[in-house]
Formats: structure tokens, sequence, C-alpha cells
């Protein structure tokens, strides 16, 4: 595989960052990858395993000279990400995201934009329950679907050379209109979610009848809602603080636990929403050291959960 690209830079270093990185190295598909987190721990991981050719102490060094810059944060982050390096970015480089959303983040990010900068929102339906830059694997996006969203009148030169780094990586693209792409994955991906944290939370309610019942039975089925519901609180309460209308509209008929977390989405509650996660998160942890699953992310399955 040739060069896609002479300089990456890749803005926040968490599962999908890495997984960037890592596949972008098999593939030879990019000269210099440069990275920058905002904690000083995710960046000193970064260096310690040899994340990134160069970890940079500012988001603003490390997006100077790229020909693509992928903003790697939570959702919510995006639009303040974005105006710390509009400043910064080389004319002509194309900026890119993999936010679950695409409508917010479009609207975040492109009052920001410089001119001479090609703005291409993109998403990677894959992922796994795991975070922060050690999680990532080179094969994360094999054989995954990669949606890119670009804006009408958008230069081709920059959407093929964005198109060819996915196919690099392992990905199948395909395009999509911002709207619809929240629509759909409101139900193939984020209504499912809110539905897995909600089993799970209802379940801990109940463990003074089934506390170890609900760790020990847990294959048949509420397993795999406990490897969902681990996922990262902040990514999620981002997901859907920005795809309000799509995910409500939904999950409309769900049971009165669901309408909390509904209320508590449609309020902005994101408080709610992560002590919520955080709590599902323990249920998944008890049922690894029961020994009923593996550590290894989606159950050590060969390919990664798709998100
Ligand atoms: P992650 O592993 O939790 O990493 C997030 C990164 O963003 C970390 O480096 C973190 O920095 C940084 N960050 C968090 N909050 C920030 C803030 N307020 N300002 C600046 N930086 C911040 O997340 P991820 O799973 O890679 O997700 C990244 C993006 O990909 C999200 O937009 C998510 O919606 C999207 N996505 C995720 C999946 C999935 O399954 N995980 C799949 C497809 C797309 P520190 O480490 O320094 O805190």
């Amino acid at each position: 595989m040739s060069r896609i690209y002479d300089r990456v830079a890749l803005i926040g270093l968490g599962l999908i960052a890495s997984s960037m990185f890592w596949a972008m190295k098999r593939g030879g598909l990019a000269g210099e990858v440069t990275g920058y987190a905002r904690s000083v721990q995710t960046r000193d991981t970064a260096r310690e395993i040899g994340l990134c050719d160069r970890v940079c102490d500012s988001a603003a060094e490390a997006v100077e000279g790229a020909d693509l810059v992928v903003l790697c944060v939570p959702v919510g982050a995006m639009g303040s990400v974005m105006q710390d390096i509009a400043p910064h970015l080389k004319e002509g480089a194309t900026l890119s995201d993999v936010g679950s959303v695409k409508r917010a983040v479009i609207e975040a990010v492109t009052p920001h934009l410089p001119e001479g900068v090609t703005f291409i929102p993109a998403h990677p339906l894959a992922g796994t329950e795991k975070s922060g830059p050690r999680s990532g694997f080179a094969e994360l996006f094999d054989n995954r679907w990669c949606l890119l969203v670009p804006p009408e009148g958008v230069e081709r030169a920059a959407l093929t050379r964005l198109e060819a780094l996915w196919r690099g990586m392992g990905a199948n693209v395909e395009e999509m209109e911002a709207d619809h792409h929240d629509l759909v994955l409101a139900v193939t991906s984020h209504a499912p979610h809110l539905i897995a944290y909600t089993m799970v939370g209802v379940a801990d309610d109940l463990r003074r009848v089934t506390d170890s019942e609900v760790v020990k039975y847990s294959a048949a089925g509420f397993r795999d809602f406990t490897r969902i519901a681990a996922s990262d609180p902040t990514m999620w309460r981002d997901v859907f603080l920005n795809n309000k209308e799509a995910t409500l509209e939904i999950l409309g008929r769900f049971t009165e636990e669901l309408f909390a977390l509904q209320r508590a989405i449609r309020t902005g509650d994101g408080d709610h929403l992560f002590d919520y996660f955080t709590r599902t998160r323990t249920i998944r942890r008890g049922i690894v050291e029961a020994g009923q699953d593996t550590a290894a992310p989606d159950f050590g399955r060969s390919e990664g959960g798709k998100t």
C-alpha cells in the first residue's frame, strides 16, 4: 500500500485514534503521524507505547503542517477543539473527524473552519467497549463500514484521498447525508446502546433477589448487553445529547426506566447519564471477574462490535 498523506495529525488519542495510527502504519499510508491528547497522562502513555511518530504537548503544534487532521475526541468536545486548532491549520489541508453523530459535529465545527481547509466528516462503524490510548489495534476497521459525510460541492480530490485512506485501513466506504446518518445510527447503534444501558441498570436494581444469578446465567443474552453497557460514559453521554431528535423518535415505547433516561437526554442532564453508565459499567466487571466472560474486547471474538 502506498503513502496517501505525508503528514497526519490525530487530535485525541483514544480507541479510534490509536487504531487509526496502527492501521496507517500497517498499510504505510502516512509519512509522519503526530498526536495530541489533552491530559499529560494520555500523552505519556502514548509516548511509552510508541503511539504516533511524535506526540505533541499542544494541539496547535500537532496540526502544524498536517495534510490531514482528524478530530478523535468525544462529540461534545469537537467544537472547542476545533476553535483551538483552526488558526494553525495548513492551507489546503483536509479536516475530518470520527464522531458517532454527524449533524451536531458539523454545526459545532463549521463556524470555525478557515478558508482553504476542506472539512469531510466521517464515522467508522467499528469499536469495542474499551477506551483510551492502549485500547487500539490495527485490525479494528477491517471489513467494517466507514461512512463519509461530504458537504455539497466538496473538492473531489480531497474526498477521494480520504476515502483511499479508510480503504487502506481496511474499511469499506460509503457516502451518506448527515441527518440520514444520524437517523440510521439512532436505530442501529444509539437506541440499542440505551436499551443495553437500561437492561443492565434494571438488573443492578434487582440484585437483592438475583445477585449471583445475574452473573451466573448472563450468557443467555444479558452478557452482550453488559459488554455494550460498559462503553465509555463520556462518549455515549455526548452521542445522546447530540443526536437527541433521532434517538427520541426511536425510543418512544420503552419502559419507565427508559423514559427516565429519555428525560435526562431531553433536559440535557449529562450527569444523570454519566452516573447511570458508570454504574452499569461495574456489572460488566463482575461478569469478567466471575469467569463468565473474557476481558478481551468483544468477548475475544476476532471482530470488534459495531457502534
Ligand atoms: P476514547 O478512547 O475515550 O478517547 C477519547 C480521547 O478524547 C482521549 O484522548 C481524551 O483525552 C480526549 N478527550 C476527551 N474529552 C475531551 C475534551 N473535552 N477535550 C479534548 N479532548 C478530550 O474515545 P474513542 O472511543 O476513541 O472515541 C473518539 C470519537 O470516536 C468519539 O467522537 C466517538 O463518538 C467516536 N467513535 C467511537 C467509537 C467507539 O466504539 N468507541 C466508534 C466510532 C466512533 P484524555 O485521554 O487526555 O482524557
